[in-house]
């Protein structure tokens, strides 16, 4: 089931200073970005939400979903990254996004999450000029959390590297096909733990300055959420290790896909079954079709109810 080498490490350094976090995500962004079509700056960016994603969730309720969305200045969802305890990660890029408006300034970045007493935690920032993830997130995370945190995000583009092939429209060449024109992705987020001696975090602060060429360091062939581990912390021991493997996957099935047409208006409804055919409908997130028939319609007339997150 997880044909993958997609993973996402939790530690704590020896010194009790820093918890690590390091997630590998090229196989799953490559799903999202497969399935969304997207391209150039928007796979970019939906690439690290999807990982920022991953980091926060086992930042702050590693056994919950997490979602965050990127919101555009009109207030409009551009970008939803959906991650899964049992790690499946999902991205969403809304309809008609153009990479010209998808980070233009005053974009905010939303994270949804349950707390363990069961409220819905709710936490928005403003992304930086640009609509850098990374420091949005680490924004998130200091002002949301009150958890001073270094985080990095990445995704590698086939692009990056041969110039002239960023700009195509149109179906994915063949050599894109499996790949969705994804080289790597992945991050990291390291945490300050309050009470560290100042000379510790001096040195992971000169530590991490000096790794600061995250996407160059995904690239390489035998990368791993340890070895990237290792190049942020050098000979500082880590205890207290769990890992989670990850993949692309969505969550939809037929409840899901009726539940959200419940939300409907009831006219809505009953212009649909009046129109007496079947309804054909494809999830947002992996393209999956439901073919809903009338009969199913009629049966959302007698009860509906809403739900908190995204469906
Ligand atoms: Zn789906």
């Amino acid at each position: 089931m997880f044909n993958t080498s997609d993973r996402v490490t939790r530690a704590m350094t020896n010194n009790g200073a820093f918890r690590v976090i390091t997630a590998l995500t090229t196989q799953t962004v490559r799903g999202a970005v497969l399935a969304q079509q997207a391209r150039g700056a928007i796979a970019r960016r939906l690439g690290e939400l999807m990982t920022g994603s991953i980091l926060v969730r086992e930042a702050m309720a590693p056994d919950k979903r997490v979602q965050i969305l990127v919101k555009a200045r009109d207030g409009r969802t551009s970008l939803v990254a959906d991650a899964h305890p049992d790690g499946r990660n999902r991205g969403i890029v809304s309809p008609g996004l153009d990479e010209r408006v998808a980070m233009v300034n005053n974009a905010t970045l939303e994270v949804i999450y349950t707390l363990p007493n069961g409220i819905m935690h709710q936490g928005v920032v403003t992304l930086p000029d640009g609509g850098d993830i990374s420091a949005g997130l680490m924004t998130y995370m200091h002002e949301s959390e009150q958890i001073v945190s270094m985080i990095a995000v990445a995704t590698v583009l086939d692009s990056d590297s041969d110039t002239g092939s960023s700009g195509r429209v149109g179906a994915f060449p063949v050599e894109d096909a499996l790949t969705g024109g994804i080289r790597a992705a992945g991050g990291y987020m390291v945490q300050l733990i309050p009470g560290a001696d100042r000379d510790t975090v001096a040195e992971m602060t000169a530590r991490l300055e000096a790794a600061d060429q995250l996407a160059n360091t995904l690239v390489a062939a035998d990368m791993s959420t340890t070895r990237l581990r290792c190049q942020l912390l050098g000979d500082m021991g880590v205890e207290d290790m769990t890992e989670t493997l990850l993949r692309f996957g969505c969550n939809c099935d037929r409840e899901r896909v009726l539940a959200g047409l419940s939300s409907l208006p009831r006219t809505e409804i009953e212009a649909m079954i009046a129109a007496g055919a079947p309804l054909d409908i494809c999830c947002d997130a992996c393209q999956r079709g439901y073919v809903i028939v009338v009969d199913e319609l009629r049966s959302l007339l007698v009860g509906g109810s809403g739900s908190g997150l995204q469906n």
